[in-house]
């Protein structure tokens, strides 16, 4: 048996932030952060496209290694084609994420904290006094430890909260089905990235393309399997390369679950606090979640050193990691989640005919405050919509 004061289950954006920051915030304890694969940040099931603004909170991306390209427009593509160019300006990045993720663990160790790869977390148990113990399965062979707190950061799978007798469960339409090229020698612009929406294109989510470089991209789609035809993700994202970006070479593949439902009803437990993807911190109307992951990781890093500097680990002195979340993001998520629930009633003429509306303003005043006035002006049902994102 062996003793840690807290122990961050998952190496991805929420646990390294988590780690660095429990380090960072109360140096004297004794930080451990598990990753299941053999290497942090890889594979890669991700389109790795962030914010600006969001990324500047915990690194700086100029000229940053683990930057794949700059990003300064957004080029929507109604169903039928019709592109509308949305910003042009500094919009965002494309990570390279095998090096972003290394990135934060690299920063978490060198502020202290210990990282176990090819280190599973295979199950836990509470303590007679109150501590939880965790079951390791590693190349080494089993181990248990045990932590005053434990945050779990172990992504869309996630086991930990499970285990600590939260309610992550998802309804079927919550959950996005997707599947992901790498592809090269394709031709795009190579400062944008293109969203697609369309019943036929890719039902209840969008297909996407995300530079990695001139030529290169990520180009992928997440789908709602209920809503779908009976093909799968990969099929859907096939049939859209095919019409779309013929030609080009496939040197990567993936597949991944992306859920776009709210927060978790309650993401902290005696001694536990879940954080990203495991909490369900995505942003449900785009999918992302690798910011609002940090973001949640900070603020589990923090509540758990305060707490166990403080002496109290238990779920009322924890309960306020998730009241900071909802009132940093969780209620926007909620909004925005009633806002895509709304707008899935709108089909593929509306969004043709949006199209056409939006493009109809001068680029330079197409901001987003404008196209949403526009929208309302010249399309009258989408107001129900717009009245379900505000009430
Ligand atoms: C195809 C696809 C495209 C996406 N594109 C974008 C995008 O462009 N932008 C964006 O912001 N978001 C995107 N997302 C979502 C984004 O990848 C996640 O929101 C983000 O990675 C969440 O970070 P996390 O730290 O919560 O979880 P993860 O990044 O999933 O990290 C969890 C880690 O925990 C480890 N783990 C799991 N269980 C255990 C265990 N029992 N023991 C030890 N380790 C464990 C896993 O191996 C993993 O490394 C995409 C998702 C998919 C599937």
């Amino acid at each position: 048996m062996r003793d840690t004061d807290v122990l961050v289950i998952g190496a991805g954006p929420a646990g390294c932030v988590a780690a660095w920051e429990a380090k960072r915030h109360a140096p004297e304890l004794d930080v451990v952060l598990l990753e299941r694969d053999r290497a942090v940040g890889a594979p890669v099931r991700c389109a790795e496209g962030v914010g600006d603004a969001g990324l500047r909170e915990f690194a700086e991306p100029d000229g940053a290694p683990w930057v794949a390209r700059k990003i300064t427009r957004v080029i929507f593509l109604a169903p039928d084609d019709t592109e509308v160019k949305v910003a042009e300006r500094d919009v965002g990045w494309i990570l390279d994420r095998t090096r972003f993720d290394a990135f934060l663990a690299a920063r978490a160790t060198a502020a202290g904290v210990t990282l176990l790869v090819g280190t599973e977390a295979a199950g836990m148990s509470r303590d007679a006094d109150g501590r939880w113990r965790v079951e390791l399965r590693g190349a080494g062979g089993e181990e248990t430890w045990r932590a005053r707190i434990v945050i779990g950061a172990d992504g869309v799978e996630a086991m930990v909260g499970r285990w600590a007798g939260l309610d992550t469960r998802v309804p079927a339409r919550d959950m996005e089905s997707c599947a992901q090229y790498v592809i090269e020698g394709i031709d795009f612009d190579p400062d944008a990235i293109y969203l697609q929406f369309g019943e036929r294109i890719a039902p209840g989510g969008y297909a996407w393309l995300f530079p990695k470089g001139p030529g290169i991209a990520n180009v992928g789609l997440g789908l709602v399997a209920l809503k779908a035809d009976g093909r799968n993700a990969r099929q859907y994202l096939d049939g859209w390369i095919a019409r779309r970006y013929p030609g080009g070479a496939k040197t990567g593949y993936t597949v991944g679950g992306v859920i776009v439902h709210a927060t978790i009803k309650a993401a902290y437990s005696d001694g536990v606090l879940v954080a990203g993807d495991a909490a369900h911190m995505i942003n449900p109307l785009s999918g992302g979640g690798i910011v609002n992951a940090m973001k949640a990781g900070r603020l589990a890093g923090q509540t758990a050193a305060a707490a166990i500097c403080a002496g109290d680990t238990g779920a009322g002195r924890l309960c306020a990691y998730h009241a900071a979340w909802m009132e940093l993001l969780g209620e926007d998520h909620v909004r925005y989640y009633r806002l895509k629930r709304a707008l899935e009633d709108v089909d593929d003429a509306f969004l043709n005919s949006l199209a056409r509306t939006v493009n109809a303003i001068p680029l330079e005043k197409r901001t987003l405050g404008r196209i949403f006035t526009h929208a309302l002006v010249k399309h009258p049902q989408l107001i129900p919509v717009a009245a379900r994102f505000f009430l």
